[in-house]
Parts: structure tokens; C-alpha cells; sequence
């Protein structure tokens, strides 16, 4: 069977890793989320006491090794050896995954593993860059969006759902913060696609935009 390749980029609360995980479970592929590796990497750091320092960063390469895996449909990130999934949802590990992300030279590391699962089976995979740097011949691209308040107020739920306090101002303050960092460093930022199919989700419900990215799948592929 033909491998299917479905790109699924767009900023911080966009929708991006409930979709994503949606459809590849709908479809009974695979879902790749590469923000889960950059976070792996910034883990590593914080536990290291590295900053996002380039100097730092470079010399500490060789000594990472990311790899993934699914139980059930539920990736598992191992770092060195360890399954870190329960570390790295942390907000202080997405503070770090955002800054070291700007690093062309851990992009390149975890793109190759990227592409290398992309070739294996069909898949779903989401990021910041899928569409327009690590997966170009994508089948399928989308580039989900929202508003800013929309995605600080999500963001803000999830918090809260999970005990956390924070005003709403500063979680959008740092919401802006990240999509400055994403959308303007050098080296493969966050942009549409060209060939990509925006969706905003402001005002639409999960399911909304499931069924529009799978008739748009059904269009196009033999899936
Ligand atoms: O998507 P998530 O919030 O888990 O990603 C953590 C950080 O990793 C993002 O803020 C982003 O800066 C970075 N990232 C990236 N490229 C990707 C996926 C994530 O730069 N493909």
C-alpha cells in the first residue's frame, strides 16, 4: 500500500497535537509528534544545567540520543535509554524545547530521525516546520491556526485542568513570546506552506476540523 504522509503544522495551541492524534487514530496510522523530541532535548538540558546557549548546545550533541516508539497509539520518547513521556510536558520544558529549537544544529539532528520514520509507514506528524522543511513531498499539508486569545485561553484551561495558576495575560505573553521564536529564527521557522490548506480554528469544535482535514484526506488519497 501506498505510504501516507500527512503534514500538520501551525503556533502553540493551534489545535495541532489532539487533531493530529485524531486523525492517524481515525485512519489507523501512526502520529508522529516531533514537538515531544525537541522537549525530550530541552530536558536533557535542564537536568544537564545547559542554557540554549549555542556555544553550549553544539558541544553537547553527540551525547543525546532520541528515539521513539507507540504502545497502543501513544508515543513513547526515550532520552539516553530513559522513556521520559511523564517529564517532558512540563511548561519549564516547553520554555527550553521553544529555545533551543531556534538551534539549526539540533533541528538537523531530530529532523534525520523525522524523515526516517516518514519512510517507514503512513503517518500523521505534527510540528512547526513538517510541511515546509522536514517533509516538502508531503501527501497531505495543513496549517491549523487560531487567534492569540483564542490559544492563550486554551493554553490557560489546559493549566488549570492540570492544577497550575497562571493569569491569562502572561500565558499569552508567552504564547507571543514562543511565536515570535518559532517564526523568526533562521533556519526552518514556522511558516504556512505553500501548498498547505490553512484552517483556522478559533471558532470551530475539535471534531469540526477533524472531519474537514478527513474529507480533504478522503479527496485526494486512496486512504
Ligand atoms: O509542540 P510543542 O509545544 O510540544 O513543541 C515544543 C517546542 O518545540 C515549540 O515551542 C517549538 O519551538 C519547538 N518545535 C519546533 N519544531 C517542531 C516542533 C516543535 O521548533 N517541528
Amino acid at each position: 500500500m501506498e505510504i501516507i504522509n500527512i503534514a500538520i503544522d501551525g503556533p502553540a495551541g493551534a489545535g495541532k497535537s489532539t487533531i493530529a492524534k485524531t486523525i492517524a487514530k481515525k485512519l489507523n496510522i501512526i502520529y508522529i509528534d516531533t514537538g515531544a523530541m525537541y522537549r525530550a532535548f530541552g530536558l536533557y538540558c535542564i537536568r544537564n544545567n545547559i542554557s540554549s546557549d549555542s556555544n553550549e548546545i553544539n558541544n553537547i550533541l553527540d551525547d543525546i540520543d532520541i528515539s521513539i516508539y507507540h504502545v497502543n497509539g501513544e508515543q513513547q520518547v526515550i532520552l539516553n535509554n530513559e522513556n521520559v513521556n511523564e517529564f517532558i510536558r512540563d511548561e519549564e520544558v516547553g520554555k527550553m524545547a521553544s529555545e533551543i529549537s531556534v538551534n539549526k544544529n539540533v533541528r538537523l539532528k531530530l529532523v534525520e530521525l523525522q524523515r526516517k520514520l516518514a519512510t517507514k509507514e503512513s503517518i500523521v506528524m505534527d510540528g512547526r516546520d513538517i510541511g515546509t522543511y522536514v517533509l516538502p513531498n508531503a501527501t497531505i499539508k495543513i496549517y491549523l491556526n487560531a487567534n492569540v486569545e483564542t490559544r492563550a485561553i486554551r493554553r490557560h484551561k489546559e493549566l488549570q485542568d492540570k492544577g497550575i495558576i497562571k493569569q491569562l495575560e502572561l500565558v499569552k505573553e508567552e504564547i507571543k513570546q514562543r511565536d515570535y521564536r518559532d517564526m523568526n529564527r533562521d533556519f526552518a521557522p514556522l511558516t504556512k506552506a505553500e501548498n498547505a490548506i490553512e484552517i483556522d480554528t478559533s471558532n470551530l469544535t475539535i471534531n469540526q476540523v477533524v472531519d474537514k482535514i478527513i474529507n480533504y484526506i478522503q479527496e485526494f488519497t486512496e486512504i
